[in-house]
């Protein structure tokens, strides 16, 4: 490719570009508001609209947006052109006013009753920490959305605000350290994101893709994924060309789109990115979601990036790479040299800890919804139960600081974590656990439970609030403490003692560890109809208001949104199934049926042998009778939950009865499939699917 490194962020109002193109005292003051965390003045705002707006013309930009991430899981976007009216012409213009502050109609995007209809007005503010870029000729400026009494409609603004709970309480620790240099503390994340590519030809022939974004029903084919050829094999011609041109439109808007991969399942690839700022990686993993599905198009192909597009091979996730940083460069999960840093690691270590294990609620519903309830404990993603893999070194580590015996001597000393205890560990461990929710990979933790269409700032908002939580309850004892020291033992020691039942380093695939983890007292919730209704409790209210991330109603609202949402996904499926079932598979079938039935009265008539005709033809006849009673029990089903009033019973009816009769239903089509002339039928099959693209 020709132009990089020039290529990369070519398309975003980056730093370098407005250190070239602001006046310098504007450009500094702007830099230090943003470094600050103050309020964009006017006169500043004004200068950057101007600059900005200079900068898109010049590249041939005509509109702009506020781009926002309200409930529904995509990004929005309401474009204006520059344009304003003088005399007979018109000039381009672009304010302050306008870059700060947008109001869109906020009526009809998900509030979990926040919002009435006849309350219509929301407010979008510029997140200046977030660059504006150039995306399909329209200059986007990253926004929180809001509604007009301030409720906050996004998913954007919590996450701001937890990234601002932790910094706080780090910057208290990292204080008790000598460290009072630091001014800010950010979390970092890098997300892997997995995603499978068909050819369009075969997605717009199946409806349940084309409405669901996965398929209701499909015969195994011959070949899955048995052979594991396809994990890191060689990228198809077609699939390489596409992963060029991704890099290259990801290159341009500054995300930094690093490793292309086959993935585990046919089809199934994967695209890491360097890691960035939490907010940063957020903003950048919607745009590369939505550049997946454009550049697909332009292929030939369509991007699925369900977590469960096909049945009996592996779905897709999102690996949720977190660490925290501070602006001084030092990845404060990193292990150190120094016994200085050692100690200060392991407290930052046993922070996360207590707060994977006093919240694995919250973890586990940051990841529920009804598409990652087919992963979740089906063997090729961690189980629904949140534990976490430090490896052997690092646990042995703990279990010799919590029993006072030394690390490597194996033997009882009075053993304070200030001196060298820490051995230096070799990045790539060969103990990788691929099964663990939640690993320790050497300087950072790896949340492995996201589903592949999820924005990553739903766990990204817990993990820094609980983490956040923890930290300020170690804070204020460590503040008052007489012996920094001697308190800093102690609670390192009381720490692991109360949460080591979270840490499990064996496989979690293995059905004993449902066994031992229920032991443990661990959560197990099955689903997203039994996790969701416990986001809102006392207690998770508390949380979030003391660390000022969602005050009651933000959250009450959310739990709302998430419980209709799951519904409405398993309401959209049912409905699909019943059309499919009742308008394209049961009369091909009973055609199919009819053609062999007549062929066997013929045959018979002449003389000729024809068992094979007549048996398929009786077995279809059966399955045709379950498919049909199949699809009344499904109707039934649909109807009875529908009349539940109830958030929460809705939900749990539509998993417990609902989504079993789809199961059943799909049984016996998947029956009849393989009983059927391929020409006959009315979809493309798996395997035409799954090896589609060459
Ligand atoms: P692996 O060996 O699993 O491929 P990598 O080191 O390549 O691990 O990292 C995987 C992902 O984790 C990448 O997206 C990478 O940028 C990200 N990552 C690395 N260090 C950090 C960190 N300190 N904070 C957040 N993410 C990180
Ligand atoms: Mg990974």
């Amino acid at each position: 490719m020709s132009g990089m490194p020039e290529l990369f962020g070519s398309m975003v109002f980056n730093d370098a570009v407005m250190k070239k193109r602001l006046p310098h005292d504007t450009y500094k003051r702007f830099k230090k508001i943003i470094a600050e965390g103050h309020g964009l003045d006017r006169e500043t705002a004004d200068v950057v609209a101007n600059a900005m707006k200079d900068w898109a013309l010049e590249k041939g930009v005509t509109h702009y947006t506020h781009w926002f991430q309200p409930m529904t899981g995509v990004t929005a976007e309401k474009h204006e052109a520059f344009i304003s009216p003088k005399g007979d012409e018109v000039i381009m213009e672009f304010s302050g006013k306008e870059l700060i502050k947008g109001e869109p109609d906020a009526s009809s995007f998900p509030s979990g009753g926040l919002r009435a209809t006849f309350e219509a007005r929301g407010y979008t503010a510029w997140d200046p920490t977030s660059y504006a870029f150039i995306k399909d000729g329209t200059l986007c400026i990253p926004t929180a959305f809001c509604s007009y009494t301030g409720d906050v409609l996004d998913k954007k603004t919590p996450l701001l605000r937890s990234m601002e709970a932790l910094s706080a309480q780090a910057l208290r620790i990292l204080k008790l350290f000598g460290n009072t240099q630091v001014k800010k503390v950010t979390t970092t994340v890098g997300p892997e994101q997995e995603y499978f590519l068909i050819d369009k030809a075969m997605y717009d022939r199946r409806p349940d893709l084309v409405y669901t974004g996965r398929t209701l029903f499909g015969a195994r084919p011959p070949k899955g994924q048995e052979l594991d050829d396809h994990y890191f094999g060689a990228i198809k011609e077609r699939v390489l060309a596409f992963m060029k041109d991704l890099d290259e439109e990801l290159w341009k808007l500054g995300v930094l789109a690093k490793t292309e991969h086959n993935e585990v399942a046919p089809a199934q690839h994967e695209l890491a990115p360097v890691f960035s700022t939490t907010n940063i990686a957020t903003d950048h993993n919607q745009l590369t979601m939505e550049m997946m599905k454009k550049l697909a198009a332009h292929h030939g192909m369509v991007c699925l990036l369900h977590e469960k597009p096909f049945a009996g091979v592996n779905g897709s996730g999102k690996h949720n790479n977190w660490s925290m940083s501070t602006d001084t460069g030092l990845n404060l999960l990193e292990p150190g040299k120094s016994p200085a840093e050692n100690a200060q690691f392991l407290l930052f270590l046993v922070a996360v800890i207590a707060a994977v294990d006093k919240h694995q609620d919250l973890l586990r519903i940051s990841v529920a919804s009804a598409g990652n309830d087919h992963r979740l404990g089906a063997n090729e993603a961690p189980p629904a139960i949140v534990s976490m893999f430090l490896g052997d070194e690092l646990s042995g580590i703990l279990s010799a600081i919590e029993s006072g015996v030394s690390y490597d001597k194996k033997e009882k000393v009075e053993m304070n974590i200030g001196v060298d205890i820490l051995p230096r560990f070799a990045k790539d461990t060969t103990d990788r656990n691929r099964t663990s929710p939640f690993a320790f990979t050497g300087n950072k933790f790896e949340f492995r439970m996201l589903g592949s269409t999820f924005s990553i700032s739903g766990p990204n908002i817990v993990l820094n609030t609980i983490v956040a939580d923890e930290l300020e309850k170690f804070a204020d004892k460590l503040e008052k403490a007489e012996d920094f020291g001697a308190e800093l033992n102690a609670l390192i020691r009381e720490t692991i003692r109360a949460h080591k039942r979270i840490v499990f380093n064996g496989n979690n695939y293995a059905p004993e560890w449902v066994t031992e983890a229920e032991k443990r007292g661990l959560l197990n919730w099955k689903s997203a109809a039994e996790a969701l209704p416990h986001l809102a409790t006392p207690e998770n209210i508390a949380l979030f208001a003391r660390h000022g991330v969602f005050t009651e109603i933000e959250l009450k609202s959310r739990q709302e949104i998430l419980l209709e949402n799951y519904v409405k996904v398993l309401h959209i499926e049912a409905l699909t199934m019943l059309d499919m079932a009742g308008r394209d598979i049961l009369p091909a079938i009973l055609k199919y049926t009819a053609r062999l039935a007549d062929g066997v009265e013929t045959k018979t008539a002449l003389g000729i042998p024809c068992e094979a005709d007549k048996a398929v033809a009786v077995k279809l006849g059966g399955l045709s009778t379950d498919i049909l009673k199949g699809k009344e029990a499904l109707e039934a089903a649909v109807a009875e939950a529908d009349k539940i009033e109830c958030p929460k019973a809705r939900a749990m009816a539509y998993r417990e009865k609902v989504f079993a009769a789809m199961e059943t239903l799909r049984a016996s089509v998947d029956a009849a499939e393989p009983l059927v002339d391929a020409r006959v039928w009315p979809y493309p099959s798996y395997g035409e699917m799954l090896f589609s693209v060459q």
